[in-house]
């Protein structure tokens, strides 16, 4: 079996080794092209359940001629822009999904949230993001999205990131989120498996928790077609129609997809990765790059059971619960680009360069050192779309009327219902007015 220490021992020695292929798996490439089937730690994805022959028969639904808002892509960004928009009072609104819902990025996604950032608005953000997903979407639809709520812990391995985390802690009590600086003996108490000899402390938040990406748009779907929006999967948008009004300012006129086209004042793209395709064809440029995001999942771990998720910013790395194992991952220093995005991947996944990856094991097995033993279970690499100052995109065009943005997030989605509310009362204003 292949564990987190060999994969670092052997990478460091010969740097085109893979645990993979102790595994018996393929070994990874540097190519960009998507792995086709692949093993990952549910026992049954959204894919499984899809009926072969529905992306033959076209859209799950017939299309209307016309919608106030029309909302591209049904990832976590989709569905939640629909419900919001649904939420907020506006009619018409229709979500068109190229496969079916969730099956870009957010079907494997890691789904950490973390309540504290160091900005107001994101604390204020994160807030609602977390009360939709853990009580409102329930008592609306009465489906459990699958939130969990196990708690977060930063780590302070020196003193500069421990003042940090005091002063997250002020900005968490003006907005009531609950947080706790631990001393490192109080950390070894509540995570008995961490290695302490080298921290400040940490940050306990014990309201934090992990997502589950199915569970939510599921509920969010149900809670946005209960108020009258209408979900379209098997739909590609294929066109914008856009007109120069009678003050010279273009704006967007219509969708076309393989199925027929909606008369529409409103777009919002939330195609994540495929969000500049989306925006070249209605001549808007979307500035984000696709790259390969990645974690591992490891065998069982005795003691793992409950404990909250970790983050350990100076190493760059995080340690999720999964059940009775981690997921461990982190932001990659050197990432591999996608360069040219396909828009036939559904429910799919690149294989992992370990090359890449490595960096993430060391830190890892600092902190939790009975990772050093542990197997890894599976693979997790997919598509995620960056920004240049590492926010989101969102709000209206400015080379277009009537086309939103809601893309580029930097895998951190959870930020996003959140931001939403800004651009889509912009929206709703912009609708009243048409
Ligand atoms: C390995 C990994 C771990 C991550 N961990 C976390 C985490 O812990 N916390 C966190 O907050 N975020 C995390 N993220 C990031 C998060 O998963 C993403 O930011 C989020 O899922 C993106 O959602 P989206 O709706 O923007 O994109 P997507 O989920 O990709 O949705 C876009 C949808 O648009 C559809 N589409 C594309 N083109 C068209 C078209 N022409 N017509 C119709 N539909 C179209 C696609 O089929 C797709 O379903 C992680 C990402 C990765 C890869």
């Amino acid at each position: 079996m292949a564990s987190l220490s060999r994969a670092l021992r052997v990478a460091a020695a010969c740097p085109r080794w893979s645990p993979a292929r102790g595994l018996g798996l393929r070994p990874p490439t540097r190519a960009a092209s998507p792995t086709a089937e692949k093993s990952v730690p549910y026992q049954q994805t959204l894919k499984d359940a899809q009926d072969p022959s529905a992306v033959a028969r076209g859209p799950s639904r017939p299309l209307p001629s016309t919608a106030n808002v029309v909302v591209i892509g049904g990832g976590s960004l989709g569905c939640q822009t629909l419900y919001h928009l649904a939420k907020l009072g506006v009619s018409g609104a229709v979500l068109l999904e190229r496969e079916r819902l969730t099956s870009g990025t957010t079907w494997h996604t890691a789904g950490l949230l973390w309540q504290l950032r160091p900005s107001d608005v994101e604390v204020e953000l994160l807030a609602h993001t977390r009360r939709v997903v853990s009580r409102e979407l329930e008592e609306e639809t009465g489906l459990h999205t699958g939130w969990i709520q196990n708690g977060g812990l930063f780590i302070a391995s020196n003193r500069q990131r421990l003042d940090e985390y005091k002063r997250l802690m002020s900005l968490g009590k003006a907005y009531g989120v609950e947080s706790h600086v631990l001393s490192p003996a109080e950390t070894k108490a509540l995570y008995p498996l961490m290695n302490v000899d080298d921290l400040y402390g940490t940050l306990h938040v014990p309201h934090d928790g992990t997502v589950d990406p199915a569970g939510t748009c599921t509920a969010l779907a149900r809670a946005a077609t209960a108020r009258g929006a209408q979900v379209i999967e098997n739909c590609p948008v294929t066109g914008i129609r856009v007109r120069t009004d009678d003050f010279g300012a273009r704006r967007v006129t219509a969708v076309e997809t393989e199925h027929g086209s909606i008369q529409t004042p409103c777009v919002v793209n939330c195609a994540g990765v495929w969000a500049s395709a989306v925006g070249r064809m209605a001549g808007v440029k979307v500035p984000l790059v696709a790259m390969h995001h990645a974690y591992v999942v490891t065998e069982r771990i005795e003691g793992i059971q409950n404990m909250p998720n970790v983050r350990d910013h100076d190493a760059s790395v995080y340690l999720r619960l999964q059940g009775d194992a981690l997921s461990v991952g982190g932001y990659e220093a050197n990432p591999i680009f996608w360069e040219e995005v396909s828009d036939k991947f559904a429910f799919g996944l690149f294989d992992l360069d370990w090359d890449v990856f490595t960096q993430h094991i060391e830190g890892a097995i600092n902190r939790v050192p009975v990772l050093e033993k542990t197997g890894i279970k599976s693979t997790v690499c997919g598509p995620e779309s960056f920004t240049p100052d590492h926010k989101p995109l969102m709000g209206e065009a400015p080379e277009l009327r009537g086309f939103f943005l809601g893309c580029g997030f930097n895998s951190a989605a959870g930020v996003l219902l959140v931001t939403l509310n800004s651009h889509l009362s912009l929206l709703s204003v912009c609708l009243l007015f048409k």
